[in-house]
């Protein structure tokens, strides 16, 4: 079974996000990049499939500038065996995105094509969802277990109040959700060997897909900062307070 896995190069979780100062989105100019969390998990499943002689071959695609490369080699060095870059200078929509990930999977085929539950910029949550309707996969999303029987795959997945296991008929698209694992580290060896895996670089225009996007940012401002706290000298201070102030009790 061949296993696509998307990666996206995101700010990294430890960052302070700051707006631009004319609010036309986030200042990634100077920041640590990194792989987004929920598709370092995505890896991880994939590669453990590899490892158990489920998958045949792990190929790891991002849509993105040129230096998502980096992701795309932390991707190898954890163990995936090839690499696409879609390279796209501009700020992409996620249906833009899904569309060029969808030209990928007619080019590579695979049987799964897993991905995060969201990408932790946007917090989106529809990339997967887009690619499932685009391709007419079996999808099954928020993945916190995967099993593969024979053309069929169970996935649990993680929705409110408990988990659903669903039964997909192969190929299939699959988006990951915190508990389906814990992602290794790359070893220093691997991250050397990862340097001469192979990486192809591919366009919009050379997937014949047009990134034109419906949907325009007008605005992005930062969450209002939060007030300093007081000191109540004693307990029905802080009664009144809640009453009369705050008023919720
Ligand atoms: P989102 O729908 O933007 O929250 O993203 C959900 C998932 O879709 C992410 O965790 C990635 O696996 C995938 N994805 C979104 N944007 C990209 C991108 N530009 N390149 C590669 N994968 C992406």
């Amino acid at each position: 079974m061949k296993i696509l896995v998307t990666v996206k190069r995101v700010l990294d979780y430890n960052v302070k996000v700051r707006v631009k100062a004319d609010h036309s989105g986030v200042d990634l100019a100077n920041v640590k990049m990194a792989m987004n969390p929920f598709c370092e998990i995505a890896v991880e499943e994939a590669v453990r499939l590899k490892e158990q002689g489920i998958a045949s071959e792990v190929v790891v695609v991002s849509v993105g500038p040129g230096a998502a490369q980096e992701q795309l080699r932390t991707a190898l060095a954890l163990g995936a065996d090839r690499a696409v870059l879609v390279e796209a200078d501009a700020e992409l929509g996620s249906l833009a995105v899904a569309k060029l990930l969808k030209a990928v999977v007619d080019k590579e085929q695979p049987q799964l094509v897993i991905l995060g539950k969201q990408a932790i910029d946007s917090d989106n949550n529809q990339t997967g969802q887009m690619l499932g309707a685009l391709t007419g996969f079996a999808q099954g999303t928020f993945a916190s277990k995967v099993e593969v029987a024979g053309d069929q795959l169970n996935v649990t997945r993680e929705i409110d109040g408990g988990l659903q296991t669903v039964s997909l008929k192969l190929p299939a698209v699959v988006t990951t959700d915190l508990r389906l694992n814990e992602p290794r580290y790359a070893s220093l060896p691997n991250i050397m060997k990862a340097k001469k895996k192979p990486l192809e670089v591919l366009t919009p225009d050379a997937l014949g897909v047009s990134t034109a996007s419906p949907l325009k940012t007008l605005k992005v401002e930062a969450p209002a900062a939060r007030s300093a706290g007081i000191k109540v000298k004693s307990v029905a201070e802080l009664v009144e307070k809640l009453k009369n102030e705050a008023k919720v009790i």
